[in-house]
């Protein structure tokens, strides 16, 4: 057996969740830490003959669920293979090991002049493997796309312990069915992923950033689908309520609550940026209080940590459940709206922070301590946001996946022929049904 196998309790407990608030009952029998390549092969191969399944993991920052294991499972922690392998700045390509944190990416990618676009608000503290197996997003993805955009190639070890290798290390390039693609987004249900070949960009020659201030969340809602309708393409275009503002406050010491309900952050980049940071402030002087631009990198560093420090800062006011639904970008307003509608309804507690620019909210589910969250009137908003979405042309989630917190409204999304389709497509990767089991479809 590999060599990096735990199966003390401190291991097996620190490797059993993510940052959802899902509890399971009861803990996985071993972690495999694995370092190599051959280690995730021979790990497999074990798995398969001994029909054990297997809980891929990255840096455990999930919000659905989809890391979490329990008894009868074993946890394949990639944390550990960690290496940038190339950063090629005339293919403007890197190749890396799933264990790779993002934002180190990104940083390696700079010396370079180039930037690594995907960029979760975890960005800090999640790792490449898990944002390919969710998709992720990110505050500028509203520009330049999730991480599928951004992913050419991978290096994959399928449930038996063979290697394959799809994609390419070209920007371009149709030979066969898009693999790529479809383990992008699977959530470590088709194979697990040991490497992967992604696209970087040259950096933006500059930036522009504007915060605007308004008396409601609507009324902010309604400005950034302006933006859109305007034509205009901002790389960043996040939307706090006044709950998110009043979290981050008393985490930051800031006083961004005092300016108004709800803000926009916006961000435009390249040699336009200022042109259209003007431009942005025309579209949204109608609606907003207040706003301010600026085109210091220091402040508008700032901005951006007391955007990225909502979710953490509500986490400091109570247990959460960080919903994810997505609708059409003309529909934000009225998803805001109903979201606020549900809070009134059920008393619970929701503020709503989103990548307003994709149209994809985080209404945030706050109960006290210890209350849980799936189940009696936080479960019953939750639900409510889920059919609201739906109801609007939207998603159930946007960016973190389906994990095992979604899985019993998906077929209200996709439809059983739809379903039936993809659980036969896992069934041609995973025949045994061995990978993270339970998750996803
Ligand atoms: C404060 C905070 C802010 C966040 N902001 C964002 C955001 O802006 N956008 C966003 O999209 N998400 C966000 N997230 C959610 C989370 O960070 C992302 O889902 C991230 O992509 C998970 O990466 P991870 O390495 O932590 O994966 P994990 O949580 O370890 O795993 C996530 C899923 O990926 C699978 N997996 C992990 N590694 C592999 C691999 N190598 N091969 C196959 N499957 C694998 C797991 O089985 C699981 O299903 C946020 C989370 C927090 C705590």
């Amino acid at each position: 057996m590999v060599r990096a196998l735990l199966t003390d309790e401190g291991s097996r407990r620190a490797a059993a969740t993510d940052r959802s608030g899902h509890r399971p009952a009861t803990l996985p029998d071993a972690v495999v830490r694995a370092t190599t390549v051959e280690e995730v092969v021979e790990t497999l191969r074990w798995a398969t003959a001994s029909r054990t399944p297997v809980v891929p993991r990255g840096a455990g920052t999930g919000l659905a669920g989809g890391s979490s294991a329990r008894a009868g499972e074993v946890v394949l922690d990639l944390s550990g293979m960690d290496r940038i392998v190339a950063v090629r700045p005339d293919d403007q390509v890197a190749v890396v090991e799933p264990g790779v944190l993002t934002a180190d990416l990104d940083a390696a990618a700079g010396e370079h002049g180039l930037f690594y676009a995907p960029d979760p608000a975890s960005a800090a503290i999640s790792s490449i493997g898990g944002n390919i197996a969710t998709n992720a997003g990110g505050l500028r993805c509203a520009k330049y796309g999730v991480t599928r955009e951004a992913v050419l190639g991978l290096d994959l070890v399928l449930a038996d312990g063979r290697r394959v290798t799809t994609g390419r290390q070209t920007v371009k390039g149709v030979a066969g069915y898009d693999l790529t693609g479809l383990v992008v987004g699977s959530e470590g249900t088709l194979a697990v992923v040991v490497g992967a070949t992604l696209r970087l960009r040259p950096r933006p020659a500059a930036t522009a950033t504007l915060a605007a201030h308004f008396d409601d969340l609507v009324a902010a809602a309604a400005a950034s689908a302006a933006l859109t309708a305007a034509g205009l393409q901002p790389s960043v275009q996040e939307l706090v309520d006044a709950a998110g503002l009043e979290a981050v406050d008393a985490a930051r010491g800031t006083a961004l609550r005092s300016r108004g309900a709800a803000l926009l952050l916006v961000q435009c980049d390249g040699h336009g940026a200022r042109t259209e940071i003007d431009a942005v402030a025309a579209v949204l002087a109608p609606f907003a209080t207040s706003w301010r631009a600026t085109a210091d990198p220091v402040e508008a560093e700032e901005l951006l940590a007391a955007r990225r420090a909502v979710l953490p800062a509500l986490e400091r006011t109570g247990d959460v459940f960080i919903e994810d639904v997505a609708v059409p970008r003309s529909q934000l307003a009225a998803a805001v709206a109903g979201v606020q509608a549900i809070s009134a309804r059920t008393g619970v507690r929701i503020a709503t922070v989103a990548h307003a620019g994709d149209g994809n909210l985080h209404p945030v589910v706050v109960v006290e301590r210890g209350t849980p969250v799936t189940e009696g009137a936080p479960w019953e908003a939750a639900c409510a946001v889920f059919d609201l979405a739906l109801a609007l042309g939207g998603t159930l989630t946007g960016e973190h996946g389906v994990g095992l917190l979604k899985r019993t409204w998906l077929h209200r999304e996709l439809g059983e022929d739809s379903l039936a389709l993809q659980r036969g497509i896992k069934a041609v990767f995973d025949p045994l049904g061995i990978l993270n089991p339970g998750k996803g479809i």
